[in-house]
């Protein structure tokens, strides 16, 4: 049966369907190729109904949208203190991948920007061989499913990042990383390479958005405890340096990627996700943005929202 849902679900997705303004992101061969105009849009609340438009079973890659997971998953491993010595949660209105800590605290200044994730990546525990297979079971877990990963797109951001190991090896220096930086940037990599379709995401953000259980499996992807500060710094940082703006139009909690996606998450109720992939200046997706600020007014989402 058609829901209300689907109905606006269906008339956002109409709306933006012919914006074609942005660029794909074009750092490595495989993002600069894919089909620019693919389209989906997808919803999911809470208690397990999923909701969705256009083509929500094509398969790109999380890129920084892993970076709230990885960050959730080292809260888990190490406890909010350790994590907290080591990333700090203040938004930074640098370039996300700038090669700079907080000249104060000697911190990343969060886990949304690279400094940040590939400290978080360092923390998850486990010998190195075996924490990227940790990574994707646990983004498995909020997706509801096994995920797997690109290899080719994994094989050019190591082949390219040097940027990335610079960072790594910023971090090595300052005593934030205290092992070898290759293996955390490694696991950034290839974190940043798992697929997803925006089914995934949407039920991804609805697992935050129900206290860190997926609503079909049941299954825990991140304790509870966890899950406010995980939400706190993708309101705060998530959207790149568009996260002013994306707060006062939108409203949610969010964390968009080169990848196309952008996931958002309304706390106990439901959690989006789109895939198009020409993204803005800020790098965010451009039909991302403006789907989520339409949805979050057709369905007052805005959390700041007083009905
Ligand atoms: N792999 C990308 C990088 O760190 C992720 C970029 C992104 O989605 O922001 O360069």
């Amino acid at each position: 049966m058609r829901t209300v849902v689907d109905t606006i679900l269906a008339e956002v997705f109409e709306r933006c369907r012919d914006n074609r303004d942005g660029t794909l992101a074009d750092y490595i061969p495989e993002l600069a190729e894919v089909p620019p105009d693919t389209f989906s849009l997808c919803v999911a609340t809470a208690d397990g109904h999923v909701y969705e438009a256009g083509s929500s079973d094509v398969e790109f890659t999380i890129q920084s949208i892993s970076k709230p997971l990885t960050y959730g998953l080292a809260l888990a491993d190490r406890g909010a203190d350790a994590v907290a010595a080591k990333i700090d949660v203040e938004p930074s209105g640098e370039p996300f991948n700038e090669i700079s800590l907080d000249p104060v605290t000697e911190r990343p200044r969060n886990p949304m920007i690279n400094a940040g994730a590939i400290t978080a990546a360092s923390l998850v525990a486990g010998e190195p061989a075996d924490r990227f297979e940790r990574i994707r079971r646990c983004y498995s877990a909020y997706a509801g499913r096994d995920l797997g990963i690109d290899h080719d797109v994994y094989a050019s951001e190591a082949r390219t990042g040097h940027r990335n190991r610079a960072i790594g090896h910023m971090l090595r220096s300052f005593g934030i990383i205290t092992d070898d930086p290759e293996d955390a940037v490694d696991l950034y990599f290839r974190q940043c390479s798992i697929t997803v379709t925006s089914r995934d995401l949407a039920l991804m953000a609805a697992t935050l958005a129900n206290n860190g259980t997926n609503p079909l499996t049941g299954d825990c992807a991140l304790a509870p405890e966890h899950v406010e500060r995980v939400l706190s710094v993708m309101t705060s940082c998530g959207m790149y340096d568009a996260a002013g703006d994306w707060i006062a139009r939108v409203g949610l909690p969010a964390k968009s990627g080169v990848g196309g996606g952008v996931m958002a998450v309304l706390p106990g109720q439901i959690g989006i996700a789109v895939h198009s992939p020409r993204l803005d200046a800020h790098g965010n997706s451009v039909r991302g943005v403006q789907a989520c600020r339409e949805l979050s007014k057709a369905l007052e989402l805005h959390f700041l929202h007083v009905g």
